[in-house]
Parts: C-alpha cells; structure tokens; sequence
C-alpha cells in the first residue's frame, strides 16, 4: 500500500530514529493498516528538544534569503510531488481526491509564502515624543517551537506552522495526531531534501500526545507552542503554559454559522455552502456547521440544498469520482450519529441523502429541518456532512443567533450586496467572515479566531510574529 522507501521513524537531529515501540496507522476506508510508525515516548520527545535547541544555535543566526530559498524548495518539491502528498492524506485521513488534492496544493502555498515573508521582517525606528531618545525596535526568532497538529488536515494544519517559523529562524518540534502521521513524516522528507539543516525540523509520531506534551511544555528549552485542535485541549494545554508563562498560538474549535438573510441570492448560497459544508466531508473547523435562512427563502434554500446533497457519491477517497471520503475513523463517525440520534429526538426531521457503502467509516451526507436553536445540532461542533436549518425572521435576530455562540473562528454571510455584507460581517463575532462565498481560507490571509476559538492568528503578515520576539532599544542616535 505504501512504498518502502516512506520513512516511518522519528526524525530528530536530521536523522530517522526507530522508537522503543510501533503505532498503527489505518486506512478508515478499510479498516486496513496502512503502516506501523515509531511510537514516541517522553526521552524521544526531549531527544528532539535538544536537536532542535542545538540547530537554532546556527539556524536563528542564518541569513533569511538562506532560509528564504529553502522554504522555496520545499514549495516546490511538495508542488511538483503534489500527487504523492493527496494519496497520504486520502489514505489516512479518508477524505475525497479532490479534498486532497486541494489540501496538499494549499500546504505547499505556505512554503511559498512563507519564503517570501522570510527577509520582509520590518524593525522600526522613531524619536520618542520628547526627544530624548530613539526607539528601535527589532525581531527576533523565539527558538524552539513545538508544534501540535491534528488529524483533520494533515499536511496543511503542519506546514501553516512550519513554514512562519522557519521563516522566522525558529527550530522545530513537529507533533501530528496519531491517526495521520504519515503525511507529516513526508513533509519532514521533503524538507530534508530541500535542505533544511539537521535538527531544524524534527518530527515526533505518538500515541501518548499527553504524556510527551507535559514533558516537552515543561522543558525550559522550548519558547513557544503552537497548537491546533479542539477547544478542550487547548484550554488544558494553556494550563500548562501558564506555568511556564509560555506564549502559545491556539487554532481551536469552529461551529460556524452560516446565514442566509433576506435578499441574498440562493442559488449563489447553495454553491457556497456545499463548499463550506462539504469540504473535507464536514470535518473542519471551518465547517458550516449551523445554516440560519430567512424565512422569505427557508423553503427554497432547503430543497435545493437536498437536490445538491442527493448527487454526491460516497466512497473511497482514493476513487477520484467519489465527492465523500471516510471519516478519519469509526469512533469519529459514530460521534456524528450520536449527535443525530439527539437530533432526532429533539423532534428534527433527519434526511440521508446518499447511499453509504456498507463497510468503512462512512457516513451519507444529511440535511436536518426542523431544528430549533439552541439544540444539540446548534450547539456542537458537528464535524461532518449534516446540514442543520434554522429560520429565523428578522437581521437582528440572525445576527444573534449566529453570535450565541462560546467559538467564533468564522461566519459565512450571504447578503443581497457585497456592501449589505460588509456592513454585516462588522457585526459578527469571529476572525473571519466569508461574504458571499463558501471558503476564506488562504495563506495570505490572517487566519484565526475570536473567543474560544483561540489566540493568535496563522498565514498572512501576522503568522511569522507568533514566532518573533519585539524587542526594544532605547539609544540615544
Ligand atoms: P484534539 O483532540 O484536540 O487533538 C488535536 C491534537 O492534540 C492531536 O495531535 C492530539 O494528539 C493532541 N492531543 C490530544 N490530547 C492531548 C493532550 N492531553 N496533550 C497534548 N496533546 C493532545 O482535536 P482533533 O479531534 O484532532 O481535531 C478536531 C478539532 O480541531 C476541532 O475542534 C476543530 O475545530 C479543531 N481545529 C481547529 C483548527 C483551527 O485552525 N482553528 C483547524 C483544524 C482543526 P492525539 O491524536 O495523539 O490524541
């Protein structure tokens, strides 16, 4: 299934390092296991730390055009082998070819963007109100970063936080979640072949993500986390920082709204949601989760949005005519039943609207009416193909249905003009907000949440600050 030449050990200090036990990884299309990777323990995990301590040594001090050509590469290694990176990420995450494919093009872009930020880092100078001194103000790499990603977008969620900071100067400690490592090792490949010297890049595949976590968090030579996942583990995962007053980036849970209100154009907002809802079969955390239609067009947005569901195959990732992949494993799939079976006993009418096959952590994709806000559709993060519809009656209460909410990563809007739109979104409580279209994601955009959805934000001028320091001189010039 995979070829033997895909690395599947730890890679600490530029070398690949059997660890004292295996982790299986599977294909959740299949149930197969697709590879056994090293499983990490906690002297790996600070093994890793002290190669990643010693290459910022030299890395933090290496000119940025340097490291600005070797995030070049990487673009463009992971560009030209495009194809190898979609078939990882299908195979142990599930999803659909195109969601592949599409993810794996949107990674290298970070490599790419990231090389061109690498040597636009700006200092400042200015004489104080009372000329008494100068203030300069200067950046520098934080050094070792450790980095925590999850499984629902493996390559991406990895190099969105590779990329800003080695382009910064900081080292890296890499740890993906244990359902999807392979696709992180093969960045890690990529990266040596581009260049990156021993030990910038390190890369730790466990199943004891806590116990390794405690150890690295507390390790005096670690400046920075970087974490992505849910809200339930970031918020244990700053406890634990606190201690340290460590500063940590927190990319965390979504439950966005989409609203449709009065005027909006619903063919438009149909094509919208089935790529803010289908993308990655739900399983973002940028997902619509909760759609909110004017009343005036409940009817029509409802039914239009099963004819659209209906004509979705589901099956194999791999099988590029296939719109739906696996979900990343049973365990995730029987999460989102679970939520339906309370749906429905809540009194919401529950519509599959595709044949499943009849093994694999498959799931048909559904639109749910009759769902009132605040139940339990509304109020958790579904992380798959069910679309829940609201109605409501009037903008204000839009709005605040669609702002009852502890997250507020994003909000898609669909308004009768770009302006109405606009003047909407300034009235939404998330870090973005999708105006007429379904996806808002790039990496030249600053992305990230409001409230409980996180701290900080990744891509755009802003990623590669969550790994400098400001520091300030104060000189007399
Ligand atoms: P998760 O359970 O929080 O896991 C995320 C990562 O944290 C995994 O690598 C996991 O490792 C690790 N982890 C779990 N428990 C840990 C602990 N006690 N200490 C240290 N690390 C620990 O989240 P998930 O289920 O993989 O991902 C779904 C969530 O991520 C959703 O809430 C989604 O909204 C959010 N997400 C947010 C963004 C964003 O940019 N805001 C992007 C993607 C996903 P193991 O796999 O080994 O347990």
């Amino acid at each position: 299934m995979l070829g033997t030449e895909m690395h599947k050990d730890l890679l600490i200090g530029g070398q690949w390092v059997p660890a004292a036990s295996r982790l299986p990884v599977f294909d959740p299309a299949t149930g197969e296991v697709l590879a056994q990777v090293a499983n990490a323990t906690v002297t790996d995990g600070l093994a890793a730390v002290s190669a990643a301590y010693e290459a910022f040594a030299s890395w933090g001090y290496t000119p940025a055009r340097v490291r600005a050509e070797i995030l070049r590469r990487t673009f463009e290694i992971m560009t030209a082998e495009v194809e190898t990176c979609a078939r990882l990420i299908s195979l142990e995450n599930g999803k659909a070819w195109r969601d592949a494919i599409g993810e794996a093009t949107y990674a290298a872009e970070f490599f790419r963007w990231f090389s061109e930020e690498a040597s636009r880092v700006e200092g400042g100078f200015r004489y104080s109100p009372g000329r008494d001194k100068t203030i300069v103000t200067d950046h520098r790499p934080m050094g070792v970063a450790y980095m925590i990603t999850p499984w629902n977008f493996p390559a991406a969620m990895a190099t969105r936080k590779l990329a800003p900071a080695l382009a910064a100067g900081c080292t890296a400690v890499l740890q993906p979640a244990a359902e999807t490592p392979l696709t992180a090792l093969w960045i890690g490949d990529v990266l040596q072949r581009a260049g990156a010297p021993a030990g910038v890049v390190n890369i730790l595949t466990t199943s004891a993500s806590g116990q390794v976590s405690e150890a690295i968090l507390s390790d005096p030579r670690v400046a920075t986390l970087s974490f992505t996942g849910s809200t339930v583990v970031g918020k244990l995962l700053l406890g634990q920082t606190a201690q340290r007053v460590l500063p940590s980036s927190m990319e965390l849970g979504g439950n966005a709204p989409f609203v449709v209100f009065e005027g909006a154009d619903v063919d438009s907002a149909i094509e919208g949601a089935m790529i803010a809802k289908m993308r990655n079969g739900g399983a973002a955390c940028t997902a619509a989760n909760r759609f909110y239609v004017h009343e005036s067009l409940s009817k029509e947005f409802t039914a239009k949005l099963e004819a659209a569901f209906s004509k979705l195959r589901v099956g194999r990732g791999l099988d590029s005519s296939n719109d739906l992949g696996a979900m990343v494993s049973n365990a995730e799939r029987n999460k989102i039943l679970a939520l339906l079976e309370r749906a429905a006993t809540e009194g919401s009418e529950l519509n599959a609207l595709a044949d499943i096959p009849e093994t694999g952590a498959f799931i048909a994709p559904y639109v749910v009416r009759d769902v009132r806000h605040g139940s339990t559709l509304t109020n958790n993060e579904i992380f798959g193909p069910v679309a829940p519809i609201v109605t409501f009656d009037t903008e204000d209460e839009g709005i605040r249905m669609a702002n009852d909410c502890e997250y507020g990563l994003i909000s898609y809007v669909y308004a009768k003009n770009a302006g109405h739109g606009i003047s909407l979104a300034r009235r939404m409580e998330s870090g973005m907000v999708a105006i007429n279209r379904g996806l808002a994601s790039d990496p030249a955009a600053p992305f990230g949440g409001m409230k409980e959805s996180g701290l900080g934000r990744e891509g755009g001028f802003a990623g590669i600050h969550e790994f400098l320091e400001t520091q300030y001189f104060a000189v007399d010039l």
